[in-house]
């Protein structure tokens, strides 16, 4: 199936028109870690061990690569473990530019261990692009860590204007596009270098499978050195995830678009709420990157918001405890909603403000999802 196709297209039949000699519709489980040398003593089928290669992985890059238009893709068994290798394949004394406000786990890491094992790391405002200037460092700033919108204060970041401030000094853009996913961004054809996503989110949709995915634009030392790293520290994605992570992908396109609906009509619904001191949604012509992000999202703006209480932290833990319908649980991209007190797990070093819920928009009937939030705010 060529790049030719829409999203939808690429995602309902998984990519393949057909499976070769056996022409299932579904795509095939293959579990084996381990293939058949050929007589001449190579390896035609260009599988040899199951850490580096396995057909059903193959198979869930094939359609990331098509799907965000990159030249080569990975699965890992994590987000965490995708975007890490991202990191891994740097050397020591190299700098990269991460944004304050990101993925938490991801900003400790970077700020603890990659920091002790010899990155140097600088925090910046990633939607001001002034400050992401400032801190680039000519010969020395290697990689440029995007995410957009950002965990859990759904800022937006200009991909294309920090794309021009990395390449003018030759570093790389690598975009974390879990929440937006390549249905509403796809951050190569904007000039990042690399995307990933925590697959555990959107992509896979139905909360069972933990997965991460890098692409890239374009197959160069750099990439082979982060597959070295998914090879020799066995990150690869297991094939039983990746048959579930396959199944996900086929719905992604109408999953995704439903979130977005609903988290558009939460947000305008709350937004000006006498319990609700604001919402925070790239959808909201008042937010400050909505601008940024209608030119950059495409189809809606995610199925992730925010929201901050008047009556402080107390309020917003008493509204998580009071839902019946939202899931009170930590992650996101599942079929079903959750919100979540999202200071309460970042612990005491987060920028994250106590009086903040945060909320992922499942694809259940928006009117019910409304009323349960009404009825936990009314009981304040
Ligand atoms: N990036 C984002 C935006 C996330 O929300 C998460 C997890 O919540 C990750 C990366 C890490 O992904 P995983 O939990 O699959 O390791």
């Amino acid at each position: 199936m060529t790049k030719q196709f829409k999203p939808a297209t690429i995602l309902a039949q998984a990519h393949v028109d057909k499976i070769p000699r056996t022409n299932e519709i579904t795509p095939p489980l293959h579990l084996s870690t381990t293939y058949v040398r050929d007589a001449d003593n190579e390896y035609s089928s260009g599988l040899v061990y199951g850490r580096p290669h396995n057909p059903t992985i193959q198979h869930v890059e094939q359609v990331l690569t098509t799907l965000e238009q990159g030249a080569d893709s990975m699965a890992f068994g994590s987000g965490m473990a995708a975007a890490t290798a991202v990191f891994q394949a740097l050397k020591p004394g190299d700098h990269v530019i991460a944004p304050k406000v990101m993925y938490w786990s991801l900003r400790n890491w970077l700020a603890g261990m990659a920091t002790e094992w010899g990155l140097q790391v600088s925090f910046v405002e990633m939607s001001d692009l002034a400050s992401v200037q400032e801190s680039i460092r000519p010969g020395k700033t290697q990689l440029v860590w995007v995410e957009s919108p950002a965990n859990p204060l759904w800022s937006i970041a200009d991909i294309s204007a920090v794309c021009d401030i990395a390449h003018a000094v030759n570093a790389r853009v690598v975009v974390d596009s879990t929440v937006a996913t390549p249905v509403l961004t796809r951050p190569v054809l904007l000039g990042a270098d690399m995307v990933m996503h925590s697959a555990t989110k959107y992509l896979n949709g139905h909360s069972d499978v933990l997965a991460g995915v890098l692409v890239t634009a374009k197959l160069d030392a750099f990439w082979q050195r982060v597959q070295q790293v998914r090879t020799n520290h066995g990150g690869i994605l297991s094939p039983r995830d990746g048959s579930q992570l396959l199944r996900g992908l086929r719905t992604l396109h109408l999953r995704v678009r439903e979130s977005c609906r609903s988290a558009m009509a939460i947000a305008e619904y709350f937004d000006q709420h006498s319990g609700v001191s604001s919402v925070l949604y790239p959808g909201l012509a008042r937010h400050p990157g909505h601008d940024i992000a209608c030119r950059q999202m495409t189809g809606g703006f995610g199925g992730m918001l925010s929201m901050r209480f008047k009556g402080g932290k107390c309020a917003a833990i008493d509204v998580a405890a009071r839902v019946k319908l939202w899931k009170r649980a930590t992650s996101l991209g599942g079929v079903e909603s959750l919100i979540e007190h999202r200071a309460s797990i970042e612990g005491s070093n987060t920028p994250v403000p106590d009086d903040l819920l945060r909320l992922s928009v499942g694809i259940e009937h928006v009117d019910d999802l409304i009323a349960d939030l009404e009825q936990a705010l009314n009981q304040q």
